[in-house]
């Protein structure tokens, strides 16, 4: 069996893993799960570099401690508005300066959209997850949902700028969905599905060989 390893000790991103992956045979194990202590620094240019570049640095240090049969998974995440260049981006945590101060980071993304028209606020959530197999091949999994940005907060659930961003299907802010509604259409919930799917023919397909 082999054993899936986040590069993370974020508690709710691993919740949110074990929940997608749960019917799969497999043990999922946190950095601390594993006596593993490595801040990786997140400075690449793009969501894919720096999710990779977590997966590396885990994947490397358990082939040097001798670790067999496992698979090392990261993610990096955020959201990017056309209009803005792409920002927040792979600032989204810190847009504001200050790390993980959402309210802070909503306030500064309505600032640099104000008086911005309905038709330029298109964004996009993006969901990159990084996968490296214990004989070092790399998979990149990438999750999007499309959306705009309102011109004030709505509703009061989820995360990060999840009230400022409106998607029109549902006819509702991020905010205003239930944890089951977003995980539905949401870039972490597309991603995490294909990655379930990665996994199970990882287990049972020649792409392992
Ligand atoms: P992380 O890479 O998953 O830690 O996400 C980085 C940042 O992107 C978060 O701190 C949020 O500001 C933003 N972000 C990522 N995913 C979401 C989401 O689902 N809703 C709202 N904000 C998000």
């Amino acid at each position: 069996m082999k054993k899936i390893i986040l590069a993370s000790n974020n508690a709710k991103k691993i919740k949110e893993i074990k929940e997608i992956l749960n019917d799969i045979d497999v043990e999922i194990k946190s950095l601390s799960d594993e006596g593993i202590d490595i801040d990786v620094i997140e400075d690449g240019k793009t969501f894919e570099e720096n999710a990779k570049k977590k997966a590396k640095e885990i994947y490397e240090f358990l082939l040097s401690r001798g670790d067999k049969n496992f698979i090392v998974l990261s993610d990096d995440s955020g959201l990017e508005v056309n209009y803005l260049g792409g920002e927040p981006g792979i600032y989204s945590a810190r847009y504001a300066g200050e790390h993980g101060n959402d309210d802070k980071n909503n306030q500064k993304l309505l600032k640099n959209l104000k008086g911005v028209g309905a038709d330029k606020r298109d964004a996009k959530f993006i969901c990159q997850i990084a996968l490296f197999n214990d004989d070092g091949k790399y998979f990149g999994i990438t999750g999007e949902v499309k959306g705009y940005i309102l011109d004030d907060i709505e509703g009061n659930g989820g995360f990060g700028y999840d009230p400022l961003f409106f998607y029109p299907p549902l006819n509702k802010s991020f905010g205003e969905l239930t944890a089951d509604e977003k995980n539905l259409v949401s870039h972490r919930g597309k991603a995490l599905l294909k990655l379930k799917d990665l996994i199970i023919k990882l287990r049972h397909s020649k792409i392992n060989n």
